[in-house]
């Protein structure tokens, strides 16, 4: 060999390009295949399609008229009814209605949320059709309540069990003039609650609780959601669900495509000012938007922590992506199946606020979004999860002298202090008189309880919690069987506990 080559030194030159050049080639396809299987998502993808399996159908045919602020929908839902009676009406929510009139609204009156004074949003319905045996036919609607958010199509035969509906709402939605999850400001439109969805349905009847100023709107259950937005040129999407299309007509205007398997409800924000910063990590694609890409890096950076560090504790991320979007908002987060809201004005503020919001919020995935709760019987049930979630973040990342610091300021501070209303931590929403009750007994005293359990497991609560989680997957659990379940994992009796911080008044 050594001779060969000293003979003909140009073979050695040409082997080496040539070695160098196929090198280079698997080199590429190795990136390429790489970078395509992270794509893909594998492992998340797996769980999901698992779970979207068999569940209802929602697409959503949507166009922003941003001049206008309003929004043209045709929703088709294909319903498969799962429960053993028969009904005689199927019945949805129309959010956005609550926003009509400043008594049924929940933001009325909060001048950081409504700093131009009461603004009315609405949900307005043109047209329903059925398509029932093969055969289409216009439907008339009612109101089951004065907000108009309990929508009711009233069926000539009852609707059998496993027996398929289609239904097509078309409506148009009218942004109300606020920085909420659901309104408009500035350029920006917040899209929360406003689509129609299914209304839950529990114990024989469908729930018709109200959006109230205080806590989350009651959600539903998972459904397969397929929307198909078109916005003005230059508007950005930041939305639940991975992106699978974007085409641009000749006008110039937009139409993403976003695909949503197995979520709740949508929560989307529209805005021509957004930057996107984007990476994937672990097979997730995480997005953050922001005015600014420097803002946008900053939320990127938390929300990976905090999706890494609760992967690990709880189980892995469900979804495909996790968007986290900053908007104009006069309350510091709201939550959404595989996306979060986060206020602007956190951007401008103190660091620590900015990260343990957003840390919040994105606890919220498995504590709502994942592992469904009845945010209006149980609120303790996602927040104080979602409050203890954080310290056990602090603790991962600063570790243990951090997180007790962050427990003694945060939480254990809401047992010193005066309650006056009726409410107790475990109490239903309507139970609480005002936001700051709220917060001190639900995100308080009832994160309180969860340390209690975990000192007396050893600090090993989290080992219960991703047994919940994947008990509960996709599901709606309730305080039952969450009593259940950490019982069982801890081999502790923990009712006594739960009775004593989620029941009893605490006089100081
Ligand atoms: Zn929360």
């Amino acid at each position: 060999m050594m001779n060969r080559l000293r003979k003909r030194p140009w073979q050695l030159l040409l082997a080496m390009i040539s070695t160098a050049l196929v090198l280079a080639t698997v080199i590429c396809l190795i990136r390429v295949v790489v970078i395509a299987r992270r794509t893909d998502a594998p492992k998340a993808t797996a769980v999901l399609q698992q779970a979207a399996q068999g569940l209802d159908q929602i697409v959503i045919d949507a166009e922003l008229d941003a001049q206008n602020r309003c929004m043209k929908v045709s929703q088709t839902m294909t319903l498969t009814s799962r429960v053993a009676q028969s009904r005689d009406e199927v019945v949805f929510r129309t959010w956005p209605n609550a926003f009509q009139k400043p008594d049924t609204s929940p933001v009325a009156g909060d001048e950081s949320i409504c700093p131009d004074g009461f603004s009315a949003g609405s949900l307005v319905v043109s047209s329903v059709s059925l398509e029932r045996n093969g055969q289409v036919h216009s439907i008339s609607h009612r109101y089951l309540d004065e907000a108009k958010t309990v929508l009711s199509l009233p069926l000539d035969t009852p609707w059998q069990p496993e027996e398929t509906l289609q239904v097509t709402l078309q409506y148009t939605v009218y942004f109300p003039h606020i920085q909420y999850r659901f309104g408009w400001w500035e350029d920006t439109f917040m899209a929360g609650h406003a689509f129609a969805t299914p209304a839950l349905w529990q114990d024989g009847a469908y729930r018709t609780d109200a959006w109230l100023p205080i806590g989350d709107p009651l959600s539903g259950e998972c459904a397969n959601y397929q929307l198909h937005l078109t916005v003005p040129k230059g508007y950005a999407c930041a939305g639940t669900g991975s992106m699978t299309g974007l085409t641009q007509s000749d006008d110039g205007r937009m139409q993403y495509t976003l695909e949503a398997p197995a979520v709740r409800e949508m929560g989307l924000v529209i805005s021509p000012i957004l930057r996107k910063e984007a990476r994937i990590v672990d097979g997730v694609l995480l997005q953050a938007y922001a005015p600014k890409v420097t803002d946008a890096n900053r939320l990127l950076k938390v929300a990976e922590d905090a999706l890494s560090c609760f992967s690990a504790a709880y189980g892995p991320y469900p979804y495909g992506t996790f968007t986290v979007c900053a908007a104009p908002m006069g309350v510091s987060g709201a939550e959404y199946p595989g996306m979060v809201m986060m206020a602007d004005s956190l951007l401008s503020g103190d660091a620590k606020t900015l990260e343990y919001a957003v840390v919040h919020e994105t606890a919220h995935q498995w504590w709502y979004a994942l592992v469904g709760s009845d945010s209006s019987t149980y609120p303790w049930m996602d927040e104080a999860l979602c409050e203890f979630s954080l310290l056990e973040y602090v603790g991962a990342t600063y570790g243990k002298v951090a997180r007790e610091e962050l427990r003694q300021s945060r939480v254990e501070s809401s047992m010193r202090v005066t309650v006056a209303g009726q409410a107790t931590p475990g109490a239903p929403l309507d139970y609480f008189e005002t936001n700051t009750d709220y917060m001190v007994l639900v995100y308080g005293r009832a994160t309180s309880m969860l340390c209690a359990m975990d000192d007396w497991t050893g600090g090993k609560l989290h080992d219960a919690l991703r047994q919940y989680t994947q008990n509960y997957a996709f599901a709606i659990a309730t305080r039952e069987d969450f009593t259940r379940l950490v019982n069982e994992t801890t081999g502790l009796d923990m009712e006594p506990l739960m009775i004593d911080y989620l029941d009893t008044y605490l006089i100081n």
